[in-house]
């Protein structure tokens, strides 16, 4: 295999599809020199079949806005990759979707869903619907029809999706019901994320971000360091970022800032319950703006246009909004400013220039599809309660997410030691992944 030859093909083939390229890239980069000793998996041709979607759904969803006007969307769901089990992802609303990023999502997907030690493949799915200044009557009926198409593509046993940005309990609540009255069946295996009453994981709300900061444990412990006393800056106010935020405090750590598209909060004092608490409502208000949070803490909180996380001097960079919102420049802000360690959250939250930046200059890096896996694990763990009909409770899944969350990262060290004995976590992840993908490819014959 030659990285070089397979990704001037893909870019003449799908030309400007710029982020799937470079989710491809770092990939078939890191692979290239395992991939080179199985000649088996040249034969079997595993990388040219493994960068093309198993295949796209795409359907048109029109529904009609409190106003009274009729609207319409494209909605998608992409399956990517069963080889290691039914197609599993989430579905993100926002206003730049595209095919071509739920390509690069999903492509990422089925990497992280193999870290995850579950048998899942990989999917995502969406739409060009922009929840921000939406009703909740708005979200409900959008939700309603999409669902009026998707539900033919999904299933327990086939691909099951989730959350993803503009997509947390309430929408797979709407999306859940009308699934069920199109189906008519009660079949909760159906979708992950959903309420703890009705077949949903007590802690899949937090996972995402509660994962994020095992992972970073593990991976400070190795480095011999710990999180408690870090200053921690963190972009976004979703369901990650609160996630985060809360288990951060929980382990002593101060989260300094948080960020959204209008700029940044910066809390000298660190986060706490509190205005934890309000980034739910702030999500939930759909105005997208982290300014209420100095709006409605002003003492703790002071708020800067135009700005973001990374401008703020901290210990540890959490990046948990979208991708690449962290550029090289950051980086070296970042750096310059002190910190030392970057722990990608949102998937593909670095450009390439920015994890170059880190890897060349000391700072600990680790990619997204390794340290936000305990999601669409604890996905996972939703998925085998629905199948046998039990439900653990908090302390269980934790549990289980901790040590998930601990194999993830021993796996990443296992690939990733470089011969100098440091490790690179982007290799360690990229490879586990790939492995495990490849083998199970390569066992279940051309297909
Ligand atoms: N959207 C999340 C992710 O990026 C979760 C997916 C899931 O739970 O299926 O992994």
């Amino acid at each position: 295999m030659n990285t070089k030859e397979i990704m001037s093909k893909l870019q003449a083939k799908y030309p400007g599809e710029s982020e799937y390229l470079q989710a491809v890239q770092e990939v078939l980069e890191s692979v290239e020199e395992v991939y080179n000793q199985h000649p088996e998996f040249e034969k079997a041709k595993i990388v040219e079949r493994m960068v093309e979607p198993d295949r796209i759904f795409t359907f048109r969803v029109t529904w009609i806005d409190d106003a009274g006007e009729v609207q319409t969307n494209t909605g998608y769901r992409v399956q990517f990759n069963s080889a290691i089990g039914p197609y599993k992802g989430g579905l993100r609303f926002h206003r730049a979707v595209t095919p071509s990023m739920l390509k690069f999502l999903g492509f990422e997907q089925t990497f992280k869903n193999a870290l995850t030690t579950l048998p899942m493949g990989g999917a995502k799915g969406g739409s060009d619907f922009d929840p921000v200044g939406k009703s909740n009557d708005e979200i409900m009926r959008f939700c309603q029809a999409f669902m009026t198409e998707l539900w033919q593509c999904i299933g327990p046993d086939q691909d099951i999706p989730a959350g993803d940005v503009g997509v947390g309990g309430r929408e797979i609540g709407y999306l859940y019901g009308m699934y069920k009255k199109l189906a008519r069946e009660y079949n909760t295996g159906v979708l992950t994320g959903k309420g703890s009453t009705w077949g949903g994981s007590i802690l899949r709300p937090e996972a995402t971000g509660y994962g994020a900061l095992y992972f970073t444990q593990n991976l400070l412990h190795k480095a011999g360091k710990d999180i408690a006393g870090c200053k921690l800056a963190i972009s976004g106010f979703g369901n990650v970022a609160w996630g985060a935020c809360k288990k951060a405090t929980e382990l002593g750590a101060k989260v300094i800032a948080i960020s959204g598209p209008d700029g940044v909060c910066h809390i000298p004092d660190g986060i706490d319950a509190e205005m934890i608490d309000y980034m739910l409502d702030m999500r939930a208000s759909n105005r997208n703006r982290v300014e209420d949070m100095a709006t409605r803490f002003p003492e703790k909180a002071q708020f800067t246009a135009g700005k973001k996380a990374w401008s703020v001097a901290c210990d540890i960079a959490l990046p948990c909004a979208f991708q690449n919102e962290l550029s090289a420049d950051d980086a070296a802000e970042l750096k310059a400013n002190g910190c030392w360690c970057c722990c990608e959250v949102s998937n593909m939250g670095c450009q390439p220039d920015a994890i170059k930046y880190f890897q060349h200059n000391g700072v600990l890096f680790a990619p997204g599809k390794a340290v936000n896996a305990g999601g669409v694990a604890t996905s996972g763990l939703e998925m085998t309660q629905n199948a046998s009909h039990i439900s653990w409770s908090g302390e269980e899944v934790d549990q289980k997410l901790h040590f998930i969350m601990k194999s993830i990262h021993e796996q990443c060290v296992k690939y990733g030691t470089q011969p100098d004995g440091s490790i690179d976590y982007v290799k360690g992840a990229n490879i586990a992944g790939f492995m495990k993908v490849a083998t199970a490819m390569l066992e279940q014959g051309i297909i």
